[in-house]
Protein backbone atom coordinates (compact mmCIF):
# COMPACT_ATOMS: atom_id res chain seq x y z
CA UNK A 1 0.00 0.00 0.00
CA UNK A 2 1.40 3.58 -0.92
CA UNK A 3 1.24 5.68 1.28
CA UNK A 4 -1.83 7.65 2.52
CA UNK A 5 -0.37 10.35 3.77
CA UNK A 6 -0.15 14.03 1.97
CA UNK A 7 3.80 15.37 1.64
CA UNK A 8 1.43 18.97 1.96
CA UNK A 9 -0.08 20.44 5.28
CA UNK A 10 -4.32 20.62 4.70
CA UNK A 11 -4.12 24.21 5.00
CA UNK A 12 -1.67 24.56 2.63
CA UNK A 13 -3.29 22.13 -0.17
CA UNK A 14 -6.65 24.00 0.64
CA UNK A 15 -5.14 27.21 -0.03
CA UNK A 16 -3.68 26.81 -3.67
CA UNK A 17 -6.70 24.42 -4.26
CA UNK A 18 -8.81 27.81 -4.04
CA UNK A 19 -5.92 30.08 -5.73
CA UNK A 20 -5.69 27.31 -8.96
CA UNK A 21 -8.26 24.53 -9.08
CA UNK A 22 -11.93 25.61 -10.44
CA UNK A 23 -14.27 22.92 -9.31
CA UNK A 24 -17.37 21.05 -11.71
CA UNK A 25 -20.75 22.13 -10.00
CA UNK A 26 -19.38 24.38 -7.12
CA UNK A 27 -20.09 27.89 -5.85
CA UNK A 28 -16.40 28.76 -5.34
CA UNK A 29 -17.37 32.11 -2.78
CA UNK A 30 -19.25 29.59 -0.35
CA UNK A 31 -16.13 27.20 -1.39
CA UNK A 32 -13.80 29.84 -0.33
CA UNK A 33 -16.40 30.65 2.74
CA UNK A 34 -15.45 27.67 4.48
CA UNK A 35 -11.89 27.46 3.97
CA UNK A 36 -11.36 25.10 0.91
CA UNK A 37 -12.50 21.63 -0.52
CA UNK A 38 -11.85 18.65 2.12
CA UNK A 39 -9.13 16.54 0.98
CA UNK A 40 -9.72 13.10 0.80
CA UNK A 41 -6.32 10.95 0.94
CA UNK A 42 -7.51 7.21 0.82
CA UNK A 43 -10.48 4.67 0.37
CA UNK A 44 -11.34 1.45 1.48
CA UNK A 45 -14.32 -0.61 0.62
CA UNK A 46 -16.98 1.76 1.50
CA UNK A 47 -15.16 3.60 3.59
CA UNK A 48 -12.72 6.98 2.75
CA UNK A 49 -10.60 8.99 4.83
CA UNK A 50 -9.96 12.86 4.74
CA UNK A 51 -6.62 14.48 5.57
CA UNK A 52 -7.53 15.01 8.86
CA UNK A 53 -7.63 11.42 9.46
CA UNK A 54 -12.06 11.65 9.62
CA UNK A 55 -13.67 8.39 7.95
CA UNK A 56 -16.69 8.69 6.07
CA UNK A 57 -18.96 6.02 4.82
CA UNK A 58 -19.27 7.01 1.60
CA UNK A 59 -22.56 6.81 0.67
CA UNK A 60 -22.60 8.09 -3.39
CA UNK A 61 -19.83 5.58 -3.82
CA UNK A 62 -18.30 8.57 -5.23
CA UNK A 63 -20.30 10.03 -7.91
CA UNK A 64 -22.15 6.94 -8.73
CA UNK A 65 -19.27 5.01 -9.86
CA UNK A 66 -17.03 3.30 -7.51
CA UNK A 67 -19.15 0.09 -7.89
CA UNK A 68 -16.27 -2.37 -6.22
CA UNK A 69 -15.35 -0.10 -3.31
CA UNK A 70 -12.09 1.67 -2.87
CA UNK A 71 -8.65 -0.05 -2.36
CA UNK A 72 -8.67 -2.85 -4.78
CA UNK A 73 -4.77 -3.01 -5.27
CA UNK A 74 -5.51 -5.40 -8.30
CA UNK A 75 -6.40 -2.23 -10.77
CA UNK A 76 -2.97 -0.74 -9.81
CA UNK A 77 -1.23 -3.86 -10.64
CA UNK A 78 -3.15 -4.56 -13.87
CA UNK A 79 -2.69 -0.58 -15.21
CA UNK A 80 0.68 -0.72 -14.17
CA UNK A 81 1.62 -3.93 -16.08
CA UNK A 82 -0.19 -2.41 -19.34
CA UNK A 83 1.27 0.76 -18.73
CA UNK A 84 4.53 -1.04 -19.21
CA UNK A 85 3.66 -3.11 -22.23
CA UNK A 86 1.79 -0.47 -24.19
CA UNK A 87 0.70 2.92 -22.55
CA UNK A 88 -1.19 4.28 -25.35
CA UNK A 89 -2.35 3.46 -28.82
CA UNK A 90 -5.40 4.76 -30.69
CA UNK A 91 -7.61 2.63 -32.39
CA UNK A 92 -8.49 4.81 -35.32
CA UNK A 93 -6.68 3.56 -38.62
CA UNK A 94 -7.45 0.25 -38.86
CA UNK A 95 -5.36 -0.90 -35.49
CA UNK A 96 -6.33 -2.29 -32.40
CA UNK A 97 -5.06 -3.40 -28.80
CA UNK A 98 -5.50 -6.33 -27.23
CA UNK A 99 -7.65 -5.05 -23.97
CA UNK A 100 -10.16 -2.87 -26.17
CA UNK A 101 -10.66 -6.43 -28.43
CA UNK A 102 -11.01 -8.27 -25.17
CA UNK A 103 -13.27 -5.68 -23.73
CA UNK A 104 -14.93 -5.46 -26.60
CA UNK A 105 -15.79 -9.14 -26.61
CA UNK A 106 -16.62 -9.07 -23.06
CA UNK A 107 -18.93 -6.54 -23.03
CA UNK A 108 -20.88 -7.88 -25.80
CA UNK A 109 -20.96 -11.11 -24.16
CA UNK A 110 -22.86 -9.31 -20.83
CA UNK A 111 -25.15 -7.23 -22.68
CA UNK A 112 -28.82 -8.04 -23.54
CA UNK A 113 -28.82 -9.98 -26.73
CA UNK A 114 -28.76 -7.90 -29.98
CA UNK A 115 -25.97 -5.50 -28.59
CA UNK A 116 -22.93 -6.80 -30.40
CA UNK A 117 -21.10 -3.50 -31.24
CA UNK A 118 -19.37 -1.51 -28.82
CA UNK A 119 -17.54 2.13 -29.35
CA UNK A 120 -15.57 3.83 -26.68
CA UNK A 121 -15.11 7.19 -25.17
CA UNK A 122 -13.86 8.67 -21.83
CA UNK A 123 -16.88 9.81 -20.14
CA UNK A 124 -20.68 9.64 -20.03
CA UNK A 125 -21.50 12.72 -21.76
CA UNK A 126 -19.11 11.87 -24.34
CA UNK A 127 -20.75 8.51 -24.66
CA UNK A 128 -24.51 10.27 -24.93
CA UNK A 129 -22.77 12.58 -27.58
CA UNK A 130 -21.80 9.93 -29.60
CA UNK A 131 -25.06 8.24 -29.38
CA UNK A 132 -26.84 11.04 -30.48
CA UNK A 133 -24.19 11.10 -33.58
CA UNK A 134 -24.70 7.12 -33.98
CA UNK A 135 -28.80 7.40 -33.87
CA UNK A 136 -28.32 10.82 -36.42
CA UNK A 137 -26.17 8.62 -38.85
CA UNK A 138 -28.37 6.04 -38.60
CA UNK A 139 -31.41 8.18 -40.03
CA UNK A 140 -29.28 10.59 -42.77
CA UNK A 141 -27.87 7.36 -43.94
CA UNK A 142 -31.47 5.73 -44.29
CA UNK A 143 -32.26 8.99 -46.41
CA UNK A 144 -34.02 10.78 -43.17
CA UNK A 145 -31.81 13.52 -42.52
CA UNK A 146 -34.81 15.07 -41.10
CA UNK A 147 -35.21 12.70 -38.28
CA UNK A 148 -32.99 14.32 -35.70
CA UNK A 149 -35.13 15.65 -32.71
CA UNK A 150 -34.12 13.25 -29.34
CA UNK A 151 -36.64 13.09 -26.70
CA UNK A 152 -35.43 13.30 -22.95
CA UNK A 153 -36.83 14.19 -20.05
CA UNK A 154 -37.47 17.20 -17.88
CA UNK A 155 -35.00 16.30 -14.34
CA UNK A 156 -32.81 14.21 -16.86
CA UNK A 157 -29.02 14.51 -16.40
CA UNK A 158 -26.82 13.39 -19.23
CA UNK A 159 -23.55 15.33 -18.78
CA UNK A 160 -22.16 18.28 -19.38
CA UNK A 161 -20.64 18.31 -22.83
CA UNK A 162 -23.02 21.21 -24.83
CA UNK A 163 -24.62 18.58 -26.11
CA UNK A 164 -25.61 16.28 -23.55
CA UNK A 165 -25.99 19.26 -21.05
CA UNK A 166 -28.88 20.15 -23.62
CA UNK A 167 -30.11 16.35 -23.51
CA UNK A 168 -30.58 16.79 -19.67
CA UNK A 169 -33.57 18.50 -18.21
CA UNK A 170 -32.15 20.70 -15.78
CA UNK A 171 -33.65 24.11 -15.58
CA UNK A 172 -30.01 24.92 -13.41
CA UNK A 173 -28.20 22.87 -16.23
CA UNK A 174 -29.40 25.44 -19.22
CA UNK A 175 -28.55 28.96 -17.67
CA UNK A 176 -26.09 29.02 -20.37
CA UNK A 177 -26.79 30.81 -23.09
CA UNK A 178 -27.14 28.29 -26.18
CA UNK A 179 -28.08 25.12 -24.43
CA UNK A 180 -30.01 23.66 -24.83
CA UNK A 181 -29.03 23.59 -28.65
CA UNK A 182 -31.64 22.74 -31.15
CA UNK A 183 -33.01 19.48 -31.70
CA UNK A 184 -33.82 18.62 -28.09
CA UNK A 185 -37.59 17.98 -27.03
CA UNK A 186 -37.88 17.48 -23.46
CA UNK A 187 -40.86 15.19 -21.58
CA UNK A 188 -42.35 15.46 -18.36
CA UNK A 189 -40.58 12.90 -16.00
CA UNK A 190 -41.92 9.67 -14.32
CA UNK A 191 -41.92 11.88 -11.16
CA UNK A 192 -44.94 11.19 -9.11
CA UNK A 193 -43.74 12.45 -5.99
CA UNK A 194 -44.16 15.88 -7.87
CA UNK A 195 -47.01 15.01 -10.06
CA UNK A 196 -49.15 13.74 -6.87
CA UNK A 197 -49.91 10.56 -7.84
CA UNK A 198 -48.97 7.54 -5.76
CA UNK A 199 -45.33 5.74 -6.99
CA UNK A 200 -46.63 2.50 -7.44
CA UNK A 201 -49.84 3.87 -9.26
CA UNK A 202 -50.30 1.44 -12.50
CA UNK A 203 -52.40 4.60 -14.08
CA UNK A 204 -49.67 7.11 -13.60
CA UNK A 205 -47.17 4.65 -15.03
CA UNK A 206 -49.19 5.11 -17.90
CA UNK A 207 -50.04 8.66 -17.97
CA UNK A 208 -46.30 9.06 -17.06
CA UNK A 209 -45.33 7.04 -20.76
CA UNK A 210 -48.06 8.93 -22.41
CA UNK A 211 -46.11 11.90 -21.88
CA UNK A 212 -43.31 10.65 -23.72
CA UNK A 213 -45.61 10.19 -27.13
CA UNK A 214 -46.79 13.73 -26.52
CA UNK A 215 -43.35 15.04 -27.07
CA UNK A 216 -43.05 13.31 -30.27
CA UNK A 217 -45.96 14.50 -31.67
CA UNK A 218 -44.96 17.82 -30.08
CA UNK A 219 -41.81 17.56 -32.11
CA UNK A 220 -43.51 16.15 -35.18
CA UNK A 221 -43.34 12.21 -35.22
CA UNK A 222 -41.34 12.53 -38.84
CA UNK A 223 -38.50 14.79 -37.20
CA UNK A 224 -37.81 12.41 -34.26
CA UNK A 225 -34.54 10.09 -34.30
CA UNK A 226 -34.59 8.78 -30.70
CA UNK A 227 -35.79 8.44 -27.25
CA UNK A 228 -33.02 8.47 -24.03
CA UNK A 229 -33.49 7.47 -20.58
CA UNK A 230 -32.21 6.12 -18.09
CA UNK A 231 -33.95 2.88 -16.51
CA UNK A 232 -34.28 4.60 -13.01
CA UNK A 233 -33.44 8.40 -13.25
CA UNK A 234 -30.42 9.09 -10.99
CA UNK A 235 -28.89 12.16 -10.60
CA UNK A 236 -31.99 13.64 -11.73
CA UNK A 237 -33.21 12.52 -8.12
CA UNK A 238 -33.50 8.84 -7.97
CA UNK A 239 -36.95 9.16 -10.11
CA UNK A 240 -38.11 4.99 -9.88
CA UNK A 241 -40.16 4.33 -12.97
CA UNK A 242 -43.88 3.48 -12.03
CA UNK A 243 -45.71 0.31 -12.95
CA UNK A 244 -45.54 -0.28 -16.48
CA UNK A 245 -44.15 2.63 -17.74
CA UNK A 246 -40.83 0.80 -19.86
CA UNK A 247 -43.58 -1.16 -21.41
CA UNK A 248 -45.05 1.29 -22.50
CA UNK A 249 -42.63 3.77 -23.41
CA UNK A 250 -40.96 1.03 -25.34
CA UNK A 251 -44.14 0.23 -27.26
CA UNK A 252 -44.29 4.36 -28.07
CA UNK A 253 -41.30 4.13 -29.39
CA UNK A 254 -41.91 0.68 -31.37
CA UNK A 255 -45.19 2.28 -32.68
CA UNK A 256 -42.93 5.52 -34.48
CA UNK A 257 -40.29 3.39 -35.43
CA UNK A 258 -38.11 5.93 -33.34
CA UNK A 259 -34.94 4.40 -31.37
CA UNK A 260 -34.53 3.50 -27.69
CA UNK A 261 -31.51 4.46 -26.09
CA UNK A 262 -31.15 3.58 -22.46
CA UNK A 263 -28.32 5.70 -20.75
CA UNK A 264 -26.94 3.36 -18.22
CA UNK A 265 -24.28 5.47 -16.76
CA UNK A 266 -25.30 5.03 -13.41
CA UNK A 267 -27.61 1.98 -13.90
CA UNK A 268 -25.63 -0.69 -15.64
CA UNK A 269 -22.70 -2.69 -14.02
CA UNK A 270 -24.89 -4.06 -11.34
CA UNK A 271 -26.39 -0.81 -9.25
CA UNK A 272 -29.50 -2.52 -10.13
CA UNK A 273 -29.10 -6.02 -9.27
CA UNK A 274 -28.47 -6.90 -13.08
CA UNK A 275 -25.47 -6.10 -15.30
CA UNK A 276 -27.78 -3.25 -17.06
CA UNK A 277 -30.79 -1.46 -15.83
CA UNK A 278 -32.73 -2.26 -19.02
CA UNK A 279 -32.89 -6.25 -18.29
CA UNK A 280 -34.53 -5.10 -14.71
CA UNK A 281 -37.25 -3.30 -16.98
CA UNK A 282 -37.23 -5.33 -19.58
CA UNK A 283 -36.33 -2.65 -22.56
CA UNK A 284 -35.26 -3.42 -25.55
CA UNK A 285 -32.73 -0.49 -26.25
CA UNK A 286 -31.02 0.24 -29.71
CA UNK A 287 -28.26 2.05 -28.19
CA UNK A 288 -26.40 1.51 -24.62
CA UNK A 289 -24.54 4.24 -23.03
CA UNK A 290 -22.35 3.02 -20.67
CA UNK A 291 -19.31 4.46 -18.01
CA UNK A 292 -18.84 4.99 -14.04
CA UNK A 293 -19.17 1.22 -13.16
CA UNK A 294 -18.15 0.26 -16.24
CA UNK A 295 -14.07 0.60 -14.17
CA UNK A 296 -16.21 1.72 -10.95
CA UNK A 297 -14.32 4.86 -11.50
CA UNK A 298 -10.71 3.12 -11.67
CA UNK A 299 -10.26 4.58 -14.43
CA UNK A 300 -11.95 7.44 -16.90
CA UNK A 301 -14.02 5.17 -19.59
CA UNK A 302 -17.25 5.32 -21.35
CA UNK A 303 -18.82 2.82 -23.93
CA UNK A 304 -21.99 3.05 -26.52
CA UNK A 305 -23.43 -0.48 -27.55
CA UNK A 306 -25.51 -0.33 -30.45
CA UNK A 307 -27.70 -3.34 -32.09
CA UNK A 308 -27.59 -4.45 -35.50
CA UNK A 309 -30.09 -2.34 -36.99
CA UNK A 310 -28.09 1.27 -35.69
CA UNK A 311 -24.56 -0.95 -36.46
CA UNK A 312 -26.08 -2.20 -40.36
CA UNK A 313 -24.93 1.58 -42.24
CA UNK A 314 -21.10 1.30 -40.29
CA UNK A 315 -20.94 -2.30 -41.03
CA UNK A 316 -22.26 -3.22 -44.07
CA UNK A 317 -22.18 0.54 -46.19
CA UNK A 318 -18.84 1.99 -47.82
CA UNK A 319 -18.26 5.61 -45.81
CA UNK A 320 -16.83 6.27 -42.68
CA UNK A 321 -18.56 7.56 -39.53
CA UNK A 322 -16.34 10.71 -38.83
CA UNK A 323 -16.39 9.99 -35.21
CA UNK A 324 -13.80 9.30 -31.93
CA UNK A 325 -11.28 10.52 -29.76
CA UNK A 326 -7.64 10.23 -29.09
CA UNK A 327 -8.35 7.78 -25.84
CA UNK A 328 -11.47 5.72 -27.28
CA UNK A 329 -10.87 1.78 -25.91
CA UNK A 330 -7.46 3.63 -24.18
CA UNK A 331 -5.76 -0.03 -23.41
CA UNK A 332 -5.01 0.99 -19.30
CA UNK A 333 -8.28 1.93 -18.93
CA UNK A 334 -9.72 -1.16 -21.14
CA UNK A 335 -7.61 -3.40 -19.01
CA UNK A 336 -8.38 -1.99 -15.51
CA UNK A 337 -12.31 -1.97 -16.87
CA UNK A 338 -11.89 -5.95 -17.79
CA UNK A 339 -10.47 -6.65 -14.43
CA UNK A 340 -12.99 -4.54 -12.83
CA UNK A 341 -15.60 -6.34 -14.43
CA UNK A 342 -14.13 -9.65 -13.49
CA UNK A 343 -14.15 -8.85 -9.82
CA UNK A 344 -17.43 -8.45 -9.74
CA UNK A 345 -18.13 -11.69 -11.37
CA UNK A 346 -16.14 -13.41 -9.44
CA UNK A 347 -17.15 -11.58 -6.17
CA UNK A 348 -20.71 -12.48 -7.23
CA UNK A 349 -21.24 -8.94 -6.22
CA UNK A 350 -24.76 -8.98 -8.91
CA UNK A 351 -25.93 -11.27 -6.64
CA UNK A 352 -24.88 -9.62 -3.03
CA UNK A 353 -26.88 -6.45 -4.56
CA UNK A 354 -29.92 -8.47 -5.13
CA UNK A 355 -29.92 -10.60 -1.92
CA UNK A 356 -27.92 -8.72 0.65
CA UNK A 357 -27.67 -5.20 -0.01
CA UNK A 358 -30.38 -3.90 -2.23
CA UNK A 359 -33.08 -4.85 0.19
CA UNK A 360 -30.86 -3.83 3.53
CA UNK A 361 -30.68 -0.79 2.07
CA UNK A 362 -34.27 -0.52 1.11
CA UNK A 363 -35.68 -1.81 4.44
CA UNK A 364 -33.22 0.16 6.17
CA UNK A 365 -34.36 3.52 4.90
CA UNK A 366 -38.38 2.85 4.73
CA UNK A 367 -38.06 2.84 9.00
CA UNK A 368 -37.36 6.41 8.32
CA UNK A 369 -40.82 7.07 6.12
CA UNK A 370 -42.35 7.93 9.49
CA UNK A 371 -40.04 10.50 10.48
CA UNK A 372 -41.80 13.63 10.16
CA UNK A 373 -38.93 15.34 8.08
CA UNK A 374 -39.61 12.43 5.10
CA UNK A 375 -42.52 12.36 2.70
CA UNK A 376 -41.44 9.36 0.57
CA UNK A 377 -38.62 6.96 0.54
CA UNK A 378 -38.37 5.19 -2.72
CA UNK A 379 -35.88 3.01 -4.09
CA UNK A 380 -34.63 0.41 -6.66
CA UNK A 381 -31.82 -1.99 -6.16
CA UNK A 382 -28.79 -0.21 -4.66
CA UNK A 383 -30.20 3.56 -5.50
CA UNK A 384 -32.66 5.27 -3.01
CA UNK A 385 -34.30 8.41 -2.26
CA UNK A 386 -35.66 9.79 0.60
CA UNK A 387 -37.81 13.02 -0.35
CA UNK A 388 -38.24 15.92 2.51
CA UNK A 389 -41.03 17.83 2.94
CA UNK A 390 -42.30 20.56 5.41
CA UNK A 391 -46.20 18.91 5.34
CA UNK A 392 -46.19 15.13 3.98
CA UNK A 393 -50.34 15.75 3.26
CA UNK A 394 -49.68 18.28 0.51
CA UNK A 395 -46.03 17.25 -0.35
CA UNK A 396 -45.44 21.01 0.12
CA UNK A 397 -41.19 21.94 -0.14
CA UNK A 398 -39.42 23.91 2.32
CA UNK A 399 -38.81 27.42 2.18
CA UNK A 400 -35.99 28.18 0.70
CA UNK A 401 -36.54 25.14 -1.79
CA UNK A 402 -33.98 22.41 -0.70
CA UNK A 403 -32.39 24.00 2.62
CA UNK A 404 -33.40 21.01 4.79
CA UNK A 405 -32.00 18.52 2.43
CA UNK A 406 -28.71 20.92 2.24
CA UNK A 407 -28.72 20.95 6.39
CA UNK A 408 -29.00 17.14 6.45
CA UNK A 409 -26.65 16.59 4.20
CA UNK A 410 -23.99 18.86 5.78
CA UNK A 411 -25.05 17.37 9.59
CA UNK A 412 -24.33 13.73 7.55
CA UNK A 413 -21.00 14.72 6.29
CA UNK A 414 -19.94 15.93 9.75
CA UNK A 415 -21.07 12.52 11.26
CA UNK A 416 -19.19 10.57 8.91
CA UNK A 417 -21.98 9.51 5.97
CA UNK A 418 -21.73 11.16 1.98
CA UNK A 419 -25.10 11.38 0.84
CA UNK A 420 -26.08 14.22 -1.81
CA UNK A 421 -29.05 16.52 -1.61
CA UNK A 422 -31.07 16.99 -5.01
CA UNK A 423 -33.70 19.41 -4.94
CA UNK A 424 -35.61 18.62 -1.51
CA UNK A 425 -34.43 15.49 -1.28
CA UNK A 426 -31.42 12.72 -0.10
CA UNK A 427 -30.05 10.42 -2.61
CA UNK A 428 -27.68 6.96 -1.79
CA UNK A 429 -25.75 4.95 -4.14
CA UNK A 430 -22.97 3.37 -2.50
CA UNK A 431 -20.48 0.79 -3.47
CA UNK A 432 -21.94 -2.85 -4.30
CA UNK A 433 -20.18 -4.05 -1.96
CA UNK A 434 -21.64 -2.53 1.08
CA UNK A 435 -22.10 -5.13 3.90
CA UNK A 436 -25.61 -5.25 5.82
CA UNK A 437 -23.80 -3.33 9.12
CA UNK A 438 -22.41 -1.01 7.28
CA UNK A 439 -25.99 0.11 5.84
CA UNK A 440 -26.77 -0.05 9.33
CA UNK A 441 -24.43 2.26 10.29
CA UNK A 442 -25.85 4.69 7.02
CA UNK A 443 -29.20 4.68 8.84
CA UNK A 444 -27.99 5.13 11.70
CA UNK A 445 -26.21 8.28 11.07
CA UNK A 446 -28.67 9.85 8.33
CA UNK A 447 -31.77 8.99 11.31
CA UNK A 448 -29.58 11.18 14.15
CA UNK A 449 -28.79 13.81 11.53
CA UNK A 450 -32.66 14.19 10.15
CA UNK A 451 -33.75 13.82 14.27
CA UNK A 452 -31.65 17.12 14.95
CA UNK A 453 -32.24 18.56 11.85
CA UNK A 454 -35.94 18.21 12.85
CA UNK A 455 -35.91 19.11 16.91
CA UNK A 456 -33.60 22.53 15.80
CA UNK A 457 -36.72 23.54 12.73
N1 LIG B 1 -25.47 10.04 -17.72
C1 LIG B 1 -25.83 9.84 -16.46
C2 LIG B 1 -27.07 9.09 -16.18
C3 LIG B 1 -25.04 10.30 -15.40
O1 LIG B 1 -25.41 10.10 -14.14
C4 LIG B 1 -23.85 10.99 -15.70
C5 LIG B 1 -22.92 11.49 -14.61
N2 LIG B 1 -23.46 11.66 -13.37
C6 LIG B 1 -23.53 11.20 -17.04
C7 LIG B 1 -24.35 10.71 -18.02
C8 LIG B 1 -22.30 11.95 -17.42
O2 LIG B 1 -21.18 11.24 -17.15
P1 LIG B 1 -19.75 11.97 -17.07
O3 LIG B 1 -19.78 12.81 -15.83
O4 LIG B 1 -18.80 10.84 -17.00
O5 LIG B 1 -19.60 12.78 -18.29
Amino acid sequence: MTDRKNVRPTAELQAADLAHHLHPFTDHTELAGEGGPRIITHGEGVWLWDSEGRRLLDGMAGLWCVNIGYGRPELGEVARRQMDRLAYYNTFFKTSHEPVVELSERLAGLLPDGLDHVFFANSGSEANDTAVRLVRNYWARHGQPERHVIISRRHAYHGSTILAASLGGMASMHDIPGIPVPGIVHAEPPYSWEAGADLDDPEFGARAADAVEEAILRAGADSVAAFIGEPVMGAGGVIVPPPGYWKRVQEICDRYGILLICDEVICGFGRMGEWFGAQSYAIRPDVMTMAKGLSSGYQPISAVAINARVAEPLLDRVGRFPHGFTYSGHPVAAAVALENLDIMARENLLGHVRVTAAPALQTGLATLRDHPLVGEVRGAGLVAALELTADKASRRPFDPAGSVATRVRDLCFERGLVTRAVREGLVFAPPLVISQDEVGELVTILKSCLDDVWAAL
